[in-house]
């Protein structure tokens, strides 16, 4: 159950650990703006183990600044993000990932309920801008993810980066929803990675203390269009080693995290499979088909790109491999 709590209610820890024992679940915090008339929101912890945007707004609301326009921060997935051990968990173990989840039909269970009262509360508020902060499992440069590319979404995502993915495709993200104002996704990076909170948080700060988004200098975004959405067929066993292992139907070199954002060339082996290539992968594109045999072929076991592409959300985290996705690809000329 959503909880919201006034800016005057608020009593923080001092650090975001501390802080996050104490808060009572997924909560909506209030804080008012120099301008009462406007709303912008920042969204953070959809994924309890992606803690770079929670730790930004914790450092934002101790220094007690007063926010541009009228702020509301979420921060949802508190239950998944302190089970020990804390930040490991994406959401709680046998229930839904709540970014997989949005817009999705009412249910009885409690990931999808928080997933229509967040949606709910954000219509409500008439926001003029939406972040949602995340991180990428893996290392990675941050980025940004819209589902289009208007110049105000632009704006907002060069607060934060200087990279861009477009994609239609629909997953259940907060990301798709309709606010009637610019959503944007921000990748921070890995994780684990100071570099990534600090990236975070100095985004947030441009975000949040500026009047005018619109007429700030930024510099020019690098955009990709037509991501593909690689996942590993289900049921299939995966390990990341530097030669195939008996034991796994799949192994992937240990250094595939490396590839996000360098990309993958033709000749390079990036694993191994047991099975033939359209039982190991699917592969999505924002058009709804599957291109997997334009993206990849395989010799004896191992595993190529037919091209030089582009990949991102690459990870080592075999759990978040198999459940959700392998890797996402761009195709580069
Ligand atoms: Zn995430």
């Amino acid at each position: 159950m959503l909880t919201i709590i006034p800016h005057s209610e608020l009593t923080l820890a001092e650090t975001a650990e501390q802080w996050l024992q104490q808060l009572p679940g997924p909560v909506m915090i209030e804080v008012p703006g120099k301008d009462r008339t406007r709303c912008r929101i920042v969204s953070t912890l959809i994924h309890g183990n992606e803690p770079s945007g929670f730790y930004a707004v914790h450092r934002y609301l101790l220094e007690n600044h007063t926010p541009a326009t009228d702020l509301a921060i979420s921060i949802a997935s508190v239950r998944a993000a302190r089970l020990p051990p804390m930040h490991r968990h994406r959401f709680v173990p046998g229930e839904y990932d709540l970014n997989r989840r949005f817009g999705k039909l009412k249910a009885q269970d409690k990931v999808t309920e928080l997933a229509h009262q967040l949606t709910e509360y954000i219509r409500n508020r008439c926001p003029t801008a939406v972040v949602d902060l995340h991180n990428t499992s893996g290392a990675s440069p941050a980025f940004a993810v819209s589902i289009n590319e208007h110049e105000k979404v632009l704006k907002v995502a060069a607060l934060f980066t200087e990279n861009m993915i477009v994609t239609q495709l629909n997953v259940g993200a907060l990301m798709e929803q309709n606010f009637n104002c610019p959503v944007v996704t921000i990748e921070c990076g890995g994780a684990n990675d100071p570099r990534s909170h600090e990236a975070a948080y100095q985004g947030l700060l441009k975000f949040l203390n500026n009047d005018r988004l619109d007429s700030l200098a930024t510099k020019p975004i690098q955009l990709y269009h037509h991501p593909v959405r690689v996942s590993i067929q289900p049921n299939l066993s995966l390990t990341y080693a530097k030669q195939p292992d008996p034991n796994f139907d799949i192994t992937l070199v240990p250094d595939i995290e490396q590839l996000n954002f360098t990309g993958l060339t033709a000749k390079q082996c990036f694993g191994w499979s047991r099975q033939p290539l359209e039982q190991t992968f699917e592969a999505i594109g924002d058009d709804g088909h599957d291109c997997l045999s334009d993206l990849f072929h395989q010799q004896e076991q191992a595993l190529y790109a037919n091209a030089n592409l582009k990949c991102f959300m690459a990870t080592m985290r075999a759990d978040i491999a198999l459940n959700d996705c392998l890797f996402y690809i761009l195709k580069t000329k």
